[in-house]
């Protein structure tokens, strides 16, 4: 922890950015690294002013928005800055053009409110209360609305960043056809602030859909294959489902859950098709079920990510389960059949460990597209497991995203080693 010195020290280097500051505590700490000073800058200029000031004097900085997945990725290696973003908030809403622009600290939940005064939405999912713009952004995480409207980066049409030098760097604007130059707020997207800190970012809107319908069916367990030939068969029916999830809790059935979404009577007839599709058993309702867009099990439980094509899904889940079946443990397993992003929870124990560590091991050693990932450090198995094939040096495009790093991050002070890789 700083000691009193040091954080004089800080302030001297930081004061005149014209951000608050304090001293970093325990409640800081991000994954165990307590940041010498913890900085709120009121404005993005004070926030520019902070990076630059941070550069000349080699600090590492480490954005926060609500700090709910603080080692989402990986830990960084140190922390000396850590940028509080809570006052780089503010809704500038162009209703006609179907456009948000908005702060990078804005609550997601006080953008959807603003947003639905004019019935319009971000079809992205908030899937944690608190969670910022620019934390659900550089995250890149997506929930069940993905399947209709596709990642977050795809949303976005423009991005104000702040890169490491301190210099301001804007990418795309206020309009939804934007072609001129490199698309940087793509890269920015899912980079975990490793390239830069997002100040304000600018979305492309819908209209919220003035209908909604849920339906639901209790598939045969065991049958990964039938789960993923039915997502199959709603892709590619005309019925334009928003979302396909599973949920496939610990003790019972899997259980397919299609959201079909748009005019009352279209609605209607569409969601009807879905279950018939589905088979007789499938029921329909309004509400969406327990857990929609959650991710699955208990904060604390191991946490895996399944990223597979449809085709090559039902083995990975079936390798998954079958490690947890052989350890004796419960896996309970959430996510988009529909996109083939899943989510797998596993009560920590030591099995549990060596399950998740064999079935991920298993499934990187298999051919084929797809990628299995401990996605939280928070809740990925400790490290007596030292190497898992994949783990580092055998990503895909790892010899890129470090070229990318070097070029806007060359004395890496922006959250160094929280991506995979060393990035
Ligand atoms: C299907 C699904 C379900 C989920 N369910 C849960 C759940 O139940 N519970 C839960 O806790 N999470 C859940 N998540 C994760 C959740 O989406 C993230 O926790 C949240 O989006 C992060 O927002 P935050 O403001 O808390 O960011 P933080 O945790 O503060 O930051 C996250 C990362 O973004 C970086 N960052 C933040 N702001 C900026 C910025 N302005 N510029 C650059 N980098 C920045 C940080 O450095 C860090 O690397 C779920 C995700 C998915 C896909």
């Amino acid at each position: 922890m700083g000691s009193r010195r040091d954080a004089e020290a800080l302030v001297d280097a930081l004061g005149a950015s014209g951000a608050a500051l304090r001293p970093g505590g325990e409640e800081d700490a991000v994954g165990g690294c307590v940041p010498r000073i913890v900085a709120v800058p009121p404005d993005p200029g004070a926030a520019a002013a902070l990076m630059a000031a941070a550069a000349r004097h080699r600090l590492v900085t480490v954005a926060r928005g609500h700090g709910t997945k603080p080692v989402w990725g990986g830990v960084p290696e140190r922390c000396d800055v850590l940028i509080d973003t809570g006052r780089l908030n503010g809704v500038d809403h162009a209703t006609g053009d179907l456009v948000v622009r908005v702060g990078a600290g804005t609550p997601m939940a006080e953008l959807e409110a603003e947003l639905a005064k004019a019935g319009q939405r971000l079809s992205v999912d908030a899937v944690v209360a608190g969670s910022t713009v620019g934390g659900v952004v550089a995250t890149g995480l997506s929930g069940p609305l993905r399947l209709l409207h596709g990642p977050v980066r795809d949303l976005v049409i423009g991005m104000t960043t702040v890169l490491a030098d301190g210099a301001t760097a804007s990418s795309g604007g206020r309009v939804v056809k934007n072609v001129a130059g490199y698309d940087l707020g793509k890269l920015h997207t899912g980079a975990l602030g490793t390239l830069g800190l997002i100040t304000s970012v600018t979305f492309r809107l819908h209209p919220v859909p003035p209908a909604r319908r849920f339906v639901r069916v209790s598939v045969e367990p065991g049958d990964s294959a039938a789960v993923c030939d039915a997502a199959r068969a709603l892709r590619a029916s005309q019925l334009v489902p928003s979302a396909i999830e599973l949920d496939w809790p610990v003790d019972g059935p899997p259980e397919l859950q299609v959201l079909v979404e748009g005019a009352e009577s279209g609605v209607g007839r569409r969601a009807a098709a879905a279950a018939a599709l589905l088979g007789g058993r499938a029921g329909v309702g309004t509400e969406p079920p327990e857990g929609w867009g959650e991710l699955p099990g208990a904060p604390d439980d191991l946490l895996l990510k399944l990223a597979y094509p449809l085709t090559g899904l039902p083995e990975a889940l079936d390798v998954l389960r079958s490690a947890a079946a052989d350890a004796g443990v419960g896996v309970a397993v959430r996510g988009s059949a529909g996109t083939g992003i899943m989510y797998a929870a596993l009560p920590r124990s030591a099995a549990a460990e060596e399950a998740a560590v064999d079935a991920v091991s298993r499934l990187r050693a298999a051919p084929g597209d797809g990628r299995a990932s401990f996605p939280d450090a928070a809740r990925a198995p400790r490290p007596r497991h030292p190497h898992l094939p994949g783990a580092r040096d055998e990503i895909p495009g790892l010899a890129l995203m470090r070229a990318v790093k070097d070029r806007f991050d060359p004395h890496h002070l922006l959250s160094p080693g929280r991506i995979a890789g060393g990035v």
